[in-house]
């Protein structure tokens, strides 16, 4: 017997209904289980908000499409339920909300999935967003693989091992998380989340070149910062830009916006940027949210 789990509290809608409890969802036989053919994404409530739900869930329905599989759920369909599942949990809870799709069968022989044996579902379960005490990363030896060589264009649980080595190579070092370079070399994402950096009054964040997810949060916190008149480059960066950067933070769905306190052995302060980007975050996902 593997370690037992003590799951926390956690509803699924699967097949017409939901469920209580990490509910069995696949089999021997399904598709996704052996040949890894699923794709998901992550949203948040805390605070009885879920912000930029509508974006996660019509992010689903496109990686769908990267996997060949069908997506059959309408975004308005997700929003719904994932808000009748809200009603489930205490009215401020913190949890993930992860809508997903994957293969149930292949489209003869092995390899192909079939399309219309797509199945969903949508889980939410209490999981407390992490306070921001501060992140030690470093240089990860593993690369993000190109849109030729993965389905980079999709947020598939296929990607993630190669995040979870990179994760576990950083800790062995004493590391939280690390910095992924993309094929040519150039800083690409954490093995986590998006990043940003400033240097002399101006945020830059690697600019989106099919290479990594670039992040519905980051794209939000890029908004957020522009409209008060930060100065926000998207740019080809490289490891020695964070390495003397004046601040580092970064931005995703699960922890929103977080700062990174030491880069190798050189120890960075939370910034100003990083407070502004963050109390930003809260001010619209408070305001617009619900
Ligand atoms: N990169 C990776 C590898 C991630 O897992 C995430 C979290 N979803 C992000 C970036 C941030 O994306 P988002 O802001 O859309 O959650």
């Amino acid at each position: 017997m593997s370690k037992p789990i003590a799951w926390s509290k956690t509803a699924t809608f699967f097949e017409d209904d939901w469920h209580d409890g990490n509910v069995p969802i696949m089999g021997p036989r399904t598709h996704a289980a052996w040949l890894g053919t699923s794709v998901f994404d992550g949203a948040r409530a805390f605070e009885g908000v879920m912000p930029d739900l509508e974006l996660h869930c019509a992010r689903v329905n496109e990686s769908a499409k990267v996997m060949c599989l069908k997506p059959v759920v309408p975004t308005e369909t997700w929003v719904a339920l994932a808000r009748e599942g809200l009603k489930r949990f205490e009215h401020d809870a913190e949890l993930y909300i992860r809508p997903m799709y994957w293969a149930e069968d292949a489209a003869g022989g092995a390899v192909r999935p079939d399309p219309e044996t797509t199945r969903w579902c949508l889980t939410l379960y209490v999981a407390p967003l992490p306070k921001p005490t501060g992140t030690a990363i470093t240089l990860s030896p593993y690369r993000r693989p190109t849109r030729d060589s993965a389905l980079v264009e999709a947020k598939a649980g296929c990607l993630y091992p190669n995040n979870a080595r990179a994760l576990i190579e950083a800790r062995s070092r004493g590391f939280d998380n690390c910095l992924s370079c993309d094929a040519l070399g150039n800083i690409a994402e954490l093995a986590t989340a998006n990043i940003f950096m400033a240097k002399d009054g101006i945020i830059f964040t690697p600019v989106a070149n099919g290479t990594f997810l670039s992040g519905i949060t980051r794209a939000r916190v890029i908004a957020l910062l522009r409209e008060s008149g930060a100065h926000v480059v998207e740019k080809t960066l490289q490891y020695c830009d964070f390495q003397s950067a004046d601040e580092i933070f970064s931005t995703g769905n699960y922890s929103k916006v977080s700062p990174i306190t030491r880069i190798d052995d050189r120890m960075l302060q939370p910034g100003p940027f990083y407070r502004r980007a963050r109390e930003l975050y809260w001010g619209f996902a408070r305001c617009v949210g619900r």
